[in-house]
């Protein structure tokens, strides 16, 4: 249960006077839904109202807040000019304008004779100073509320800054004193405020440097962020091993039998990351570890001979894969090599229905079969197990913690393995996954040669055609990857369809097929299919294709825009290609001009084939915020802490939630019942929930 300390800042936004259902929405649309999520809406910029002049001394364009008698109001002679209401003091004459005014509310808030402190920009309207909607009009004993430094928040359509500017002074107002979570004498070192100070110095910026990241308020509510998010992630994982695993160690039977009908030999990475599984599988805990290889690495295969350990334990072992392809491709390779084993293996997708789901389903909950490759299908309710003993995620960087957790709930003390193709930089790895135990699989397997890869201008796109035919003649396979036209789906799918129409009058309607994300999944397997095993094609694409397809004689990968992709997503597509023996060539084909983090990116992948090299340099180049597409990759999205600029003191919060809970796992005592505060501050009800005691 949520502290009560924290119960005014839980209410909704309508509790506060002034917020009704309209402003309450458009509030929930730029901050959130409760009163707290105003606190961590922090201001972007300041406006400095201390400037207080005479009205003849105040300089055109700038802000100033001056005390004047009202004199005389001037009511809009029509609907296209304004209102005025003339004011002075006693160096001269000043307008306030306002344009589809309001007649009584004006005489109500400037009544002549009276004396008002006005603020907002003065400007000069044939000689004589005016502003035209001033942003504050107060009587003269609330001078002080106005004349400051005020802070300014970044609004949307519809919210006035006096609006929000009402509802933070509430909200602020409402902020309680908080026990410390902090350890004291970091946060002596550190020279921060304790939380409440620092809310209302964060909301109270006086000059321009007090917006900035590294100010010891922000610093500190950032680490806060970050240590919630990592005592989050370390209470979930000492959660899910808590509960009781199972041993798991076979015989290495069915194993050997695969091996052996292996074409090739388990590279030294491919064996070190099995041993490391088996380990963890064989221990009485739960397993929670991410295998982490660029893609081609061969990780399906890893996937593959730690299912065979749960299989020869006498259990199941399912694998789930974010596409309806990738699932098919998974289950291609799987399957021949389980059925060596004498291993049955089935695939269940979306497209599954009726009878033979049914089939599938029963066979799966009698145990007939062992191994089963999915997609989001194997979540259904309907889909029960004998006895799944491991789930093995291939992640590609898309589904979130809880998915990861929920397969696992299909078992008892199911061991998981979450596998992603994304390199992704150490920092980000402790926010993704906290402290996962992690296996990596380094370099390729054996064979491949590097990819050349070429950057040219769209101009040249005859050359580009000209190279892909000749790559045809001599047997290889292309992909054509399409410009993403900005959130359309649509507008891709044209472009992809002219670019296919384009190709087939030049090369032949056989030699080109089209697969875009407006396709039913049955099309799409399809058009896949036929690339896959048909003779040589160039396979025009929206990035559907990102997510992993295996087609070993593909050669030449073409990407059109290259610009307008991510760098992580440049190398996921180029990992594509060069899975054969034969040379291939990647063509990152751009359209003039090039912005200099656009240049540097595609120097990048000229440059190097290492994705964790790459994705240190997309870092690098573009802040974390937009690092892989944020909402895709699963990365939590933070208020408070920059990613880029907070990167040490993510360490620092990762060793000290450690700390934390190697010396009070139940968060009991004093500290303890601290953090819990923090928790439930940052919304992480649930993993305090499942603490022992309260
Ligand atoms: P990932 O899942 O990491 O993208 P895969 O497991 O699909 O990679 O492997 C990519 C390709 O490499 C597959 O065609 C696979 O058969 C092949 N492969 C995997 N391991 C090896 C190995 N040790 N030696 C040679 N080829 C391998
Ligand atoms: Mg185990």
């Amino acid at each position: 249960m949520r502290p009560e300390i924290l119960f005014p800042l839980f209410a909704p936004l309508t509790a506060l006077d002034g917020v009704g259902p309209r402003i309450g929405n458009l509030l929930a649309r730029v901050a959130g839904k409760h009163i707290v999520d105003l606190v961590w809406y922090l201001p972007r910029e300041i406006v400095d109202r201390r400037f207080s002049p005479r009205v003849a001394d105040a300089p055109s364009g700038r802000i100033a807040t001056l005390t004047v008698r009202v004199l005389k109001h001037q009511p809009s002679p029509d609907r296209r000019r304004p209102y005025r209401v003339i004011c002075a003091d006693d160096s001269g004459d000043l307008h306030l304008v306002f344009f589809h005014a309001k007649g009584d509310y004006l005489a109500r808030l400037l009544p002549e004779g009276e004396e008002r402190v006005v603020s907002g920009r003065v400007e000069l309207y044939r000689g004589t100073p005016q502003i035209v909607h001033p942003d504050h009009v107060v009587g003269v004993d609330e001078a002080d509320s106005v004349r400051r430094v005020e802070p300014v928040y970044p609004l949307t359509a519809g919210l006035t800054p006096n609006v929000v500017n009402r509802a933070m002074k509430q909200t602020l107002e409402r902020v309680p004193s908080l026990p410390e979570w902090q350890d004291a004498a970091f946060r002596k070192k550190q020279g921060w405020p304790d939380w409440r100070a620092s809310v209302m110095a964060a909301h109270a910026p006086a000059r321009e440097e007090d917006l900035d990241h590294h100010t010891p308020a922000r610093a500190r509510l950032a680490y806060d962020e970050l240590l919630a998010n990592q005592l989050a992630l370390l209470l979930i994982r000492a959660q899910a091993r808590a509960l009781p695993g199972r041993s798991i160690d076979g015989d290495r039977g069915l194993s050997r039998a695969v091996l052996d009908a292996l074409p090739f030999v388990l590279t030294e990475a491919q064996v070190q990351a099995l041993r490391e599984i088996r380990a963890d599988m064989a221990a009485p805990g739960r397993m929670l570890r991410l295998l982490q290889g660029d893609v081609g690495s061969g990780k399906t295969m890893v996937a593959l001979f730690a299912m065979l350990n749960a299989v020869e334990c006498g259990g199941q072992a399912a694998i789930m894969a974010p596409t309806e392809i990738l699932a098919r491709q998974h289950f291609e390779t799987i399957a021949p090599l389980a059925e060596k084993a004498g291993v049955r293996a089935a695939l269940l997708t979306g497209r599954d229905r009726g009878r033979p789901r049914q089939q599938l389903i029963d066979a799966l909950a009698a145990g007939e079969i062992a191994m089963v490759v999915g997609t989001h299908a194997l979540f259904q309710e309907d889909v029960k197990f004998r006895d799944l003993m491991l789930a093995v995620i291939d992640e590609q960087h898309r589904f979130g913690v809880h998915q990861r957790l929920s397969l696992a709930d299909k078992g008892r003390g199911v061991d998981v393995l979450v596998m992603t193709a994304t390199p992704i930089p150490r920092t980000l790895m402790l926010t993704a996954y906290g402290d996962l135990d992690v296996s990596r699989l380094t370099g390729k397997p054996p064979g491949r040669k590097p990819v050349d890869t070429r950057v040219l201008p769209v101009d040249r796109l005859d050359e580009v055609i000209e190279a892909a035919a000749r790559a045809l003649d001599q047997g290889g396979k292309i992909y054509w990857v399409c410009p993403l036209v900005e959130d359309s789906d649509v507008l891709d799918v044209t472009a992809a369809e002219e670019r296919a129409r384009e190709l087939r009058g030049r090369l032949g309607d056989d030699r080109v097929i089209l697969v875009h994300g407006r396709m039913k999944a049955a099309e799409k397997d399809t058009a896949m299919e036929r690339f896959g095993d048909g003779p040589p094609a160039i396979l025009v694409a929206t990035t559907v294709i990102e997510v992993g397809v295996d087609v070993p004689d593909a050669t030449v990968m073409v990407i059109e825009h290259a610009e307008r992709f991510g760098l992580a997503q440049l190398h996921q597509l180029r990992g594509r290609i060069g899975r054969g023996d034969r040379p291939s060539t990647c063509l990152l084909v751009y359209s003039a001009p090039l912005t200099d983090t656009a240049r540097a990116r595609l120097k990048v992948l000229r440059e190097t084939d290492d994705g964790f090299l790459i994705a240190e340099e997309d870092l690098r180049l573009r802040g974390a915020g937009e690092l892989l597409g944020t909402r895709q990759s699963g990365l939590p999205q933070f208020r408070l802490a920059d990613l880029a600029a907070h990167a040490e003191l993510m360490a620092v919060a990762r060793d000290d939630a450690q700390l934390v809970l190697e010396r009070d796992p139940d968060l009991t005592g004093e500290r303890g019942r601290a953090v819990r505060v923090l928790l439930y501050l940052f919304e992480r009800d649930s993993v305090v929930a499942n603490l022992r005691s309260g």
